[in-house]
């Protein structure tokens, strides 16, 4: 088999790089090849009755296939440089925000039209959040929700699907360089191209460790952010929400002086498990239609820890605490506040008897014997920050899940237009390190795939 290009993963860095190959180079032979299922056959097996907790599936339905890790994410693409990944530091501001704003328009025109753009610009919450020792960080967002994502890459899909070449459940195992080019080798067999894409994602964070190894491509470690999710009465937050929608919100700790901020927030929304390579850990999202809104809203407190010296692991460092709360808690671990403030276990029954009703079946336990002192310190001082600003944050009954933990893959050497020292070997999305939102990831895709056409039109 031979192709222009090989992109490797179909989540939202390697749709994009496909859609904008054809829209700039139709007459191109391009191939996905993809770890996991298409959308339609991604179905997680956890059904809250039989199967209650995650049962490490070959390839997890919620992290591969197409879409990737955001086809059924919350759908939240926001524009801006203020986070989402470091883009702009190799292809400029102003063109990293042009290309979000373009997959935006592309999302739209799939589907996305009914939805709506918040936006931080003009807000009152700015000068507040100050006054309360807090920073609100600049965005738009567009919030698809769940069900519009799911049904925005359906369209797209039927857009490429005739056009591209997918091969799903066909991980890729290696990548060989050709005098011309790559040599893509999967279980059974192999494809040559002239240029690859690699956009493989937090899931595909180990291969492309060992793949940058092979090929002599430099990395350097990245962070990792710990911390846990946040669950409590979406009236409580209910005067941010409806405005921003998701508000960034980051606290300097008194007693470290380190950042804590909010992560993800998904107003009337659940709370869900994330599996990463074995390892599980909690996440969160919403859904558009109001039939499928809960009566909580969830969020991320967590705190940055980069290595460098002697040990350099972040991810490992991340994975062992996760870990831990998985073998305390045979999975995530829920507490409430109150309990964790009067330092005691959570139990079912003070769980139960709690005003907040948990929407994941976690296992009730005590977040101190996981988190560092130093983490647990700062969300404490955050929840009591935020509490200025969304009085019942600090409620006893608001409850507290764990661990959460945001894996960040290693920054690849790349040059200003993503491409490795080994020439017409492109790495982006958040496989690189560069990125690691929905909105960065796509833009990335887009800005590599109008790159190789251009290139290809200068051939010609
Ligand atoms: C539950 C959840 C909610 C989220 N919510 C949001 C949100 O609201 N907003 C936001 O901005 N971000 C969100 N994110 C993060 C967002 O999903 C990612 O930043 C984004 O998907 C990254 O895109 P990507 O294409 O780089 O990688 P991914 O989406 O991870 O896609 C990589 C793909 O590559 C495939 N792959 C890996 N290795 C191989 C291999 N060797 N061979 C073939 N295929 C391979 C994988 O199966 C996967 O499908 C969320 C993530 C999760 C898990």
């Amino acid at each position: 088999m031979k192709y222009d290009v090989i992109i490797i993963g179909a989540g939202p860095g390697g749709i994009f790089s496909a859609y904008e190959l054809m829209q700039k180079k139709p007459e191109l032979k391009v191939a996905v090849f993809e770890a996991g299922n298409r959308l339609e056959k991604r179905h997680c097996p956890i059904d809250g009755k039989k199967v209650k907790s995650c049962i490490n599936c070959k390839t997890c339905a919620i992290m591969n296939g197409f879409g990737g890790a955001g086809a059924f994410s919350d759908g939240k693409y926001n524009i801006t440089n203020d986070f989402g990944g470091t883009l702009y530091e190799y292809i400029g501001r102003d063109k990293a925000l042009e290309l979000m704003r373009y997959v935006d328009q592309i999302n739209v025109s799939h589907g996305g039209e009914g939805t709506k753009m918040f936006s931080t610009a003009g807000t009152e919450f700015k000068k507040i959040c100050i006054q309360n020792g807090l920073k609100l960080l600049d965005a738009s967002v567009r919030h698809l929700g769940t069900d519009i994502n799911y049904v925005v890459l359906e369209n797209i899909y039927a857009d490429l699907k005739d056009k591209v070449d997918f091969y799903f459940n066909t991980p890729v195992q290696s990548l060989q360089i050709l005098p011309e080019g790559y040599r893509v080798v999967y279980d059974g067999g192999a494809a040559d191209c002239r240029k690859c894409i690699a956009s493989v994602g937090r899931s595909g964070s180990k291969w492309m460790e060992r793949v940058c190894r092979e090929l002599s491509i430099g990395t350097k470690s990245n962070r990792v952010d710990l911390g846990v999710r946040v669950e409590l009465p979406a009236v409580v937050f209910s005067h941010l929400t409806d405005e921003l929608y998701e508000s960034k919100i980051v606290y300097r700790t008194k007693k470290f002086e380190d950042n804590v901020r909010t992560f993800c927030m998904n107003p009337c929304g659940i709370v869900v498990n994330e599996n990463t390579n074995g390892i599980v850990t909690v996440n969160g999202h919403s859904f558009e239609d109001p039939s499928k809104k809960t009566e909580n809203t969830n969020f991320a407190l967590l705190v940055a820890k980069h290595f460098s010296e002697p040990f350099k692991d972040s991810n490992g460092y991340g994975e062992s605490i996760a870990r831990l709360s998985n073998m305390l808690g045979g999975g995530v671990i829920v507490q409430r506040f109150g309990d964790l403030e009067r330092g005691r276990r959570s139990t079912q029954a003070r769980i139960e008897e709690g005003l907040v009703r948990p929407t994941l079946a976690a296992t009730p336990g005590d977040l101190s014997l996981v988190l560092p002192k130093r983490i647990l310190d700062g969300i404490i001082e955050m929840i009591y920050a935020l509490d200025k600003i969304a009085p019942g944050t600090a409620n006893d009954d608001t409850l507290l899940y764990g661990v959460e933990v945001k894996f960040y893959n290693m920054e690849v050497e790349l040059d200003n237009n993503l491409e490795t020292r080994q020439k017409g070997l492109f790495i982006i999305g958040d496989g690189s390190g560069v990125t690691h939102s929905l909105s960065h990831a796509s833009a990335s895709g887009v800005y590599v795939a109008d790159h190789i056409a251009q290139q290809w039109v200068n051939q010609e």
